[in-house]
């Protein structure tokens, strides 16, 4: 120190000439070696004495601090240089903060970010003691920027460099704790439909561009404010910041899903392909005040959103829970459910009013659930249509049941009900063929029951179907027959062997004069077309003979036998 003091002080008189400068001439050159020795050197270096004052100071310092070389000079007082340097970067700087908080001649390491020069500089302060300080700055940017990126990396996901599912915990965590009855924040959650048959069709390096794509209009969605991370491969999740009304949070649910939906050009042929999304809102606090709370609310309204409401985006609403975690559970069970052979057939038969006897069954579904219990068709059958496995439980249907078939009596016929979404698979027909086969069962004895919603939608290739599956033998029978649909159309473009009346109309029959008028009006109907008529849900003695006076052919119902496992079913007496 002391040494480096003499370095920038005055020269002394000299006593005796020759040797005192001798002296000098080794100092100033020992001392012009060490100036640039500690030039050359990447810290910046300061040397202050007792009053504050700069006595050495290399080029670096005043580089490192973004201040002008010339600026800094000794004899320069500490609060001069602070000033240059907070007149430089336009602010009060980070190391003038230090000092105030420190002082001056305590040991410290200070980190100073210099925003002159984009560098992220530390400043340490070493006391000295025979009086005054070293100052050492030292450029860190490098290594913070590693350090940065390597703690990106454990955070954020590398592919978009959004913070991941963990770091976004963190943050919501943070939102929620911070948010208010007046200062609400949202939390969207936001679901890529069709991503992955991106994936499948052009591979994963489209499927990335295309994330990354997603990204940028979402991230063009949101403000400074609102965070946006990848909390799934195809899932992002966004939280709002100073919601006030539900309404804002919905806004900006509409302006996503409008942004993503628009077409998208990715791969080397400049695809077009088209994504949509499904948008899921809960809201903090009014929603849940943990993170997870808030983020199965979230989740169960995108749930919402894409299966039940069919909309872009749903809000959580107290009480959706419970349906949608059963709905959600049991589409996941059903999965298994088929290789567990936990489905059962029933069988319920229907018989001929006029002669009196059992003519056929009718085969329903039934889940043995191993903690549910026996769940009936209505609380699956429309989760299987959603999640794509109707084919599988209704080949199972078909082949099971046609097994049965095959040991009842020569002729009994057997009913299999299909739904609309079945009559679209083209591998439909010949797995009634197959089966028919197998169970040496012939085609005319078996009914194939549709309902009339077969006929909103994909009509044509369902009429074909079931043209097909007619020319193969088989009885085409409309069911529930009088509810769903208003036009009667359809039985121009068809011709059904038989129409089952729904048993809606049944049950006020025959005392209800409307029910007895419409029953009379499809038997009616019935006969001019040359179809067989069906009552379903006979339950009473008065309906049957009723039935039977009107010229209503055929009767199911509780009346005749409920469905039951075949044990000995057909085996009952009849009518
Ligand atoms: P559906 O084909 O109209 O079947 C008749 C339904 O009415 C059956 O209900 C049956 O138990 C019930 N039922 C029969 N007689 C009476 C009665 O006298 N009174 C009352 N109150 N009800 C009676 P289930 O078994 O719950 O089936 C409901 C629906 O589920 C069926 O209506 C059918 O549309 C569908 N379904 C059943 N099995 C299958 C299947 O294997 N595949 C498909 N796609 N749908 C099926
Ligand atoms: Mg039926
Ligand atoms: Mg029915």
């Amino acid at each position: 120190m002391r040494k480096i003091t003499k370095l920038t002080s005055p020269r002394g008189q000299d006593a005796r000439p020759t040797q005192k400068r001798n002296r000098l001439r080794q100092q100033r050159a020992l001392g012009s070696l060490i100036e640039t020795a500690l030039d050359s050197v990447p810290q910046g270096i300061a040397v202050y004495d007792d009053d504050e004052v700069i006595r050495y100071a290399n080029s670096r310092f005043s580089e490192l601090l973004g201040i002008r070389k010339g600026q800094i000079c000794s004899g320069m007082k500490l609060q001069q240089l602070l000033d240059a340097h907070a007149q430089r970067i336009g602010t009060a700087s980070m190391y003038e903060v230090a000092f105030a908080k420190h002082g001056l001649k305590r040991t410290r390491a200070v980190l100073h970010i210099n925003k002159a020069v984009n560098r992220i500089v530390t400043v340490t302060q070493h006391a000295v003691a025979t009086g005054g300080w070293v100052a050492t700055v030292e450029d860190v940017t490098d290594r913070r920027n590693v350090e940065r990126k390597y703690s990106l990396n454990i955070n954020s996901d590398s592919l978009t460099d959004l913070p991941n599912r963990a770091s976004f915990m963190e943050l919501l965590q943070q939102s929620i704790s911070h948010s208010r009855q007046e200062k609400k924040i949202a939390l969207l959650c936001v679901d890529i439909n069709r991503f992955n048959r991106v994936n499948e069709m052009y591979g994963n390096e489209v499927g990335d561009t295309l994330l990354k794509a997603v990204v940028y209009r979402l991230a063009n969605c949101i403000r400074t404010s609102d965070t946006l991370a990848r909390t799934g491969s195809d899932e992002f999740a966004i939280i709002q910041a100073g919601v006030k009304k539900p309404k804002d949070a919905a806004v900006l649910a509409s302006r996503i899903s409008e942004a993503l939906s628009q077409p998208y050009r990715v791969g080397p042929n400049s695809e077009e392909v088209s994504v949509s999304a499904k948008i899921g809102i809960a809201i903090a606090p009014v929603d849940g005040i943990e993170v997870d709370v808030l983020m199965k609310h979230a989740n169960l309204a995108m749930y919402r959103a894409k299966n039940i409401t069919h909309t872009d985006y749903s809000f959580y609403e107290p009480g959706l829970d419970a349906d949608l975690i059963t709905r959600h559970a049991l589409e996941q069970e059903m999965k298994h459910a088929l290789q567990r052979n936990e489905f059962e057939l029933y069988y319920q038969r229907f018989v001929n009013l006029e002669k009196g006897n059992v003519v056929g069954y009718e085969a329903l579904l039934r889940w043995q659930h191993p903690e549910r219990g026996i769940l009936m068709p209505d609380k699956f059958i429309p989760i299987a249509e959603e999640c794509g496995l109707i084919d599988d439980l209704g080949h199972w249907v078909i082949r099971s049941a046609t097994q049965q078939a095959s040991q009842w009596q020569r002729g009994t016929r057997l009913a299999i009900n299909l739904s609309p979404l079945q009559l679209q698979n083209r591998a439909l027909h010949h797995v009634i063929q197959e089966s028919l086969k197998q169970a040496k069962l012939p085609a005319k004895q078996l009914e194939i029951e549709i309902t009339e919603s077969t006929f909103l939608h994909n009509s044509t290739i369902n009429i074909k179907m079931l043209q097909r599956l007619k020319r193969l033998g088989a009885r085409i029978v409309l069911d529930d027959f009088g509810t769903g649909y208003s036009s009667l159309g359809y039985l121009l473009d068809f011709s059904f062997d038989k129409l089952k009346i729904d048993r809606s109309f049944i049950s006020g029959y025959p005392n209800n004069r409307q029910s007895a008028l419409l029953v009379n009006a499809i038997v009616g109907l019935g006969d001019s077309f040359g179809m067989v008529v069906s009552a379903e849900g006979v339950e009473k003695l008065s309906q049957v003979r009723q039935l039977r006076a009107v010229g209503c052919q055929e009767a199911q119902g509780f009346y005749f036998g409920r469905p039951e496992p075949m044990k000995g079913a057909h085996h009952s007496a009849v009518v």
